[in-house]
């Protein structure tokens, strides 16, 4: 279960809330536990929950190793920060910031050498369900995204599938919607990776509640969930956390 902080909380903040989280789910064993705080604030965070079942992502990263490159932060320097997760590819980034398959292939591969899970993000816009195209595109954008990758590094990544319609709208796919597309990406992935395809994890992004959490995580395709506007109170999170106690 991994919450999305986006641009939001300060270090003091994020601090708190993984002290308070800590205690919380202490008892937690058989959910991976994920909180993607801003830059700033990831090695206050990881100081926290070091050797706990909690871990830390960044929710982006650049593909160079250092260098001239104003603003940016690589694989290398989230992992000095204690980051072992890495969001790609949201679809904030691709809709603000000029996020593309291409550039999301080449922080896949800059996350993955460096030993930091990539969590790439997928998923189809308003326009393009209505227009029946959400197969296309989900299809080219895990083509394009996860190109080129060893059988070791493609099971070990996770996908997590994001109707952009659903991102902070308080709509959420049907547990039926989500599971057809998470199948679909599986069977993609098969074709890219053989042996991988049972091994990668789906994760579900998209309006993801306490209430609508259980019903989701249900699907047979659906191992967990990507979750920002519910993550960000740390009551709403542990009951996310632990969903399988509703
Ligand atoms: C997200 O940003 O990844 C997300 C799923 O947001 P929300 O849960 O607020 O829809």
């Amino acid at each position: 279960m991994a919450g999305n902080w986006k641009m939001n909380k300060t270090i003091a903040e994020s601090v708190s809330f993984v002290h308070m989280l800590k205690t919380a789910v202490s008892d937690v064993k058989d959910v991976d536990v994920l909180v993607f705080p801003t830059f700033i604030s990831t090695n206050a965070v990881y100081n926290e929950v070091k050797g706990l079942n909690i871990k830390v992502g960044a929710q982006n990263l650049f593909w160079e190793e250092k260098g001239a490159f104003t603003g940016e932060v690589s694989a290398s320097m989230l992992k000095d920060a204690g980051c072992s997760y890495v969001l790609i590819g949201h679809s904030e980034r691709r809709q603000y910031f000029g996020e593309v398959d291409k550039t999301v292939n080449k922080k896949v591969k800059a996350a993955s050498l460096n030993d930091i899970v990539p969590i790439v993000c997928v998923g189809e816009t308003l326009k393009e369900r209505e227009e029946n195209t959400t197969f296309k595109v989900i299809k080219k954008q895990v083509k394009e995204s996860l190109s080129d990758l060893s059988q070791e590094e493609a099971s070990k990544l996770v996908i997590a599938y994001e109707p952009v319609w659903a991102i902070g709208t308080g709509k959420t796919a049907t547990p039926q919607q989500a599971q057809e597309v998470h199948a679909f990406i599986r069977e993609i992935y098969s074709q890219l990776y053989k042996n991988a395809a049972d091994k990668v994890r789906i994760l579900y992004g998209g309006s993801v509640k306490p209430d609508n959490v259980s019903e989701l995580m249900k699907q047979s395709d659906i191992d967990g969930g990507l979750v920002g506007g519910a993550s960000l109170e740390v009551e709403s999170f542990i009951k996310l956390v632990k969903y399988f106690k509703n």
